[in-house]
């Protein structure tokens, strides 16, 4: 591919609590980096931005002195710890790279697969995704509400998500100008990565285990990640409902039905109590059900009519 003008690789990583990481981090992936711009062309710069997400470490002094010393290495301080949905939304608006790569710092996403991803990039592909072929490394908890979830959500979803692929990807100017354009607040990236849509390609790893400090994702969080997912996918939860509601009256009918004739034709029969309890709970259980899952997609509603930003940039070091 010929140039015409200069170009530019972007990382974009998010940070947040990551003192001990930062360092490791860049020892391993600037060398990679200058040689995957090599492979563009020689005058190809690089950038990498920092989104740090209200580390209460020392996350930002460690990153604001290495602004100082290296041009290539920016910051964006967000005000307060916005998850990291909302950091690499940030990152991909500030970054200015003609091919932007969101990568962890804790160098679970290996670095050395830029190298491959800039040569397919170069190629032609739009995004190329980085498939996680083993996850051994992760406990055999997360690794089966993982696959369960990405069952459930290809199941429902009206655009599926590959499974086994995190934010670690390249992605052109092109399709980070399309997911700038996206303006919803209950942000799950994968979900707009593949609704974007745009030639893909693949490139294969094994994840592997943390460098330091520890994981900041508790279950709990995973947990309303993953409904933040599927509610903002799929309204088939709500839909339901209808058919649902439809079955239970036209059984509830029938039974009336057989009730009335039965009383008709045999008198009052004896008191049906625990039946009669039985089907009134289950009706309850039911009308709760249904009620939470549409307070579910009411309180994002909610959400997106206040129309918040996804963020808010505290300061900004090295643009
Ligand atoms: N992260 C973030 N904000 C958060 C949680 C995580 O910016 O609220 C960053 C974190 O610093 C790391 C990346 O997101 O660079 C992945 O986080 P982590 O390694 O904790 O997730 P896991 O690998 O366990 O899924
Ligand atoms: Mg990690």
């Amino acid at each position: 591919m010929i140039n015409s003008r200069q170009q530019r690789l972007s990382l974009v990583v998010p940070v947040f609590n990551e003192e001990e990481a930062i360092r490791p981090f860049l020892d391993r992936t600037l060398p990679v980096l200058e040689r995957a711009a090599a492979l563009v062309s020689a005058e190809t710069s690089l950038e990498i931005v920092f989104v740090n997400d209200g580390s209460t470490d020392a996350t930002a002094a460690v990153l604001g002195a290495l602004t100082q010393r290296d041009m290539r290495i920016k910051l964006v301080n967000l005000s307060r710890n916005f998850g990291k949905e909302a950091a690499v939304a940030a990152g991909l608006n500030y970054a200015s790279g003609d091919a932007i790569i969101p990568i962890d710092v804790d160098l679970q996403d290996p670095p050395e697969l830029i190298e491959p991803m800039v040569v397919k990039w170069l190629a032609g592909a739009k995004a190329v995704e980085a498939v996680r072929t083993d996850r051994t490394s992760d406990s055999w908890y997360k690794r089966v509400t993982a696959n369960g979830f990405y069952r459930l959500y290809n199941c429902f979803a009206e655009q599926p998500i590959r499974e086994n692929v995190g934010d670690f990807r390249l992605l052109d100017r092109e399709v980070v100008e399309v997911l700038r354009s996206l303006s919803e607040r209950s942000r799950f990236n994968k979900a707009l990565y593949s609704w974007v849509g745009f030639a893909r390609e693949t490139v294969e790893f094994t994840r592997a285990r943390r460098s330091a400090g520890t994981s900041k994702w508790k279950y709990w969080r995973l947990w309303n990640f993953a409904l933040d997912g599927l509610t903002a996918s799929t309204t088939a939860p709500l839909r339901v409902w209808t058919y649902l509601g439809a079955l239970t009256a036209i059984a509830a009918f029938a039974y009336a039905a057989f009730i009335v004739i039965h009383t008709l034709v045999f008198g009052v029969d004896s008191p049906g109590y625990a039946s009669l309890l039985t089907v009134v709970l289950f009706m309850g259980g039911l009308n709760m059900l249904a009620l939470g899952i549409m307070g579910e997609y009411v309180g994002r509603i909610a959400k997106e009519v206040r129309g918040r930003p996804l963020y808010v940039v505290q300061s900004t070091l090295g643009f």
